[in-house]
């Protein structure tokens, strides 16, 4: 069924398949490939260039060559891999000569962005350059008095830098670039997720729609102090799985293994001695199969965890409420924890419920 709009596509791929071979503006005449935008669709970083250059043109990629790489080195910078983040442009296809896209341009184009936005729904955007500040902040203020700040905009944080190959010209401009993004990361690790209950029973609840929103292959990193809940949110984990029958605390048994629509591996770290121990209740390949993984006290052994887990550490703030911090550490558990906080917020949990 065809789309009527970019507001009809449901996805990023429909939305692809409707701008098709595209020319809504002149510049879909003189580009050699329309470059769409690449990256992780869950991303929690996007980045917003201007326009495709020569070497995106040709590869239909954006940020490829001088200024794709010193971007890249920026990510690596602030612990970043490309693939971790999503980078789209303004406009989508190289207006000729690599001159600056007209408005009319940025106009016919501007929809695709928007909806690319909302697809992707990223926490932080950072606006690379004049061009995408001004169409993502509505404002004309010169980009070097934007730098260094933090807008709100939608609900979203967005933090105006440079344009890469802007350093690439001014060398100068190379250690602005890199404050900017080691602000950038500032703002990615204060925009943790938080989840607020209240009793033994409320975190149960939370840990029902965690159960719900986990796939197989999930890892949940669990730490808190004795009595902060951490079984409470594992057994409504299992209800949200599918387990059958009680799920007792793995305390004596360090790992329990409960059958269920998904299986649901139960750790408890607490009595073991030294990291070589894991290896005897085969951590590690059971992190790597087919169930989803809760692990009591995973904070005893923070180097063994895998690199893509969801952290989550319980706080108990007074006698009838715990916060949860959430910390996602790679895409497939930054997809969990956005799932688990949306669940959560629409059901309308709220803190000592
Ligand atoms: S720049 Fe945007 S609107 Fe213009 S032809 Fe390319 S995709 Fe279409």
């Amino acid at each position: 069924m065809a789309v009527a709009g970019p507001a009809g596509c449901a996805d990023l791929e429909e939305l692809r398949d409707h701008i098709g071979d595209c020319h809504r503006c002149p510049l879909g005449s003189t580009c050699t490939r329309l470059v769409f935008g690449s990256g992780d669709p869950h991303a929690r970083l996007m980045l917003i260039g201007e326009a495709p250059g020569k070497n995106e043109d040709l590869a239909g990629e954006p940020f490829v060559g001088a200024a794709g790489k010193l971007l890249d080195e920026l990510l690596a910078g602030i612990g970043l891999r490309r693939s971790e983040v999503f980078i789209a442009n303004m406009v989508k296809c190289r207006p000729p000569g690599n001159r600056d896209p007209e408005l009319s341009e940025i106009e016919t184009c501007a929809p695709f962005l928007s909806r690319q936005i909302e697809f992707i729904d990223p926490a932080v955007i950072a606006t690379l350059g004049r061009f995408a500040s001004h169409f993502v902040l509505r404002t004309t203020e010169s980009i070097t008095s934007l730098r260094g700040k933090v807008f709100e905009v939608d609900g979203r944080r967005v933090a105006p830098v440079f344009h890469p190959a802007a350093a690439l010209y001014d060398t100068s401009k190379r250690s602005v670039l890199e404050d900017d993004f080691r602000l950038l990361r500032e703002v990615i690790d204060r925009d943790e997720e938080t989840i607020t209950t209240g009793d033994a029973l409320a975190t149960h609840r939370a840990g029902v729609l965690l159960g719900r929103a986990a796939h197989p292959g999930d890892v949940i990193a669990l730490s808190g102090g004795l009595g902060a809940g951490k079984t409470a949110l594992v057994q409504g984990m299992a209800e949200g799985l599918g387990v059958v029958g009680h799920v007792p605390s793995p305390t004596f048994n360090i790992l329990l293994v409960h059958p269920g629509d998904t299986r649901l591996y139960h750790f408890d770290l607490y009595r073991l001695e030294r990291p070589e121990e894991l290896v005897d209740i085969d951590f590690y390949e059971t992190l790597e199969s087919d169930g989803v993984s809760a692990i009591e006290w995973a904070d005893r052994f923070p180097t063994e965890l895998p690199a893509d887990r969801l952290d989550v550490v319980i706080d108990v703030a007074d006698e009838s409420r715990r916060v949860l911090r959430l910390k996602a550490t790679g895409p497939r558990s930054r997809r969990l924890a956005r799932g688990w906080a949306d669940a959560w917020r629409a059901a309308g949990a709220v803190t000592g419920s």
